[in-house]
């Protein structure tokens, strides 16, 4: 939906449609939701969130949909944020992390996502970061003081996810979020 083009399933974001107590429907966002009934699926663009909600979602769903392209996109992009956060923390506690500089650097020598605090400074413009960083293997999220509460400590500007399904997880998030609500991933730089 949206521009037609095709797309890999992973690459994709599923809508679906779930009643409300008071008899209006809501849009359900992600692979995650977890409901039965029709779903459609998107490019994480705005762009095609756009032309889907021209009219197009409605009628893929046989009922009119009361959602404007920015509503759903701000809907979708928070739902994604709290599954980024769901996934770092999925990771830790499944211990497939690597905490600080050294450890994720040896991390990403073994096919490793690197989470880079969006205040992590200059450390990301060095190797092996500004490598990854350029073949997509490092995302931003949170900042600095964020990263460090899931470890408890007072800080901590990167960690490295080694887990590949929770790191090709959070790349999808990540581009989800990236495309509509970028404030919470662009670097503060
Ligand atoms: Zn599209």
């Amino acid at each position: 939906m949206g521009c037609s083009e095709p797309g890999a399933p992973s690459d994709l974001v599923t809508l679906r449609l779930a009643p409300t107590p008071d008899g209006g429907v809501v849009v359900l966002v992600g692979t995650q939701a977890g409901s039965t009934g029709r779903g459609a699926h998107v490019h994480p663009r705005v762009e095609c969130l756009d032309r889907a909600v021209e009219g197009r979602l409605s009628k893929a769903f046989r009922r009119e949909v009361r959602v404007s392209a920015a509503e759903l996109g701000e809907a979708i992009g928070q739902r994604e944020a709290r599954r980024i956060e769901g996934l770092i923390l999925t990771a830790i506690r499944t211990r497939k992390v690597a905490f600080g500089a050294d450890a994720s650097a040896e991390a990403l020598s073994h096919g490793a996502l690197v989470v880079a605090a969006k205040d992590a400074g200059r450390l990301v413009d060095h190797q092996p970061f500004r490598g990854a960083r350029e073949s997509g293997r490092l995302i931003f999220w949170g900042d600095r003081a964020q990263l460090g509460s899931f470890t408890r400590r007072e800080s901590l500007a990167v960690l490295a996810v080694t887990s590949p399904s929770l790191a090709q997880a959070l790349r999808h998030a990540h581009a989800v979020v990236s495309a509509f609500a970028p404030a919470y991933v662009a670097a503060s730089r």
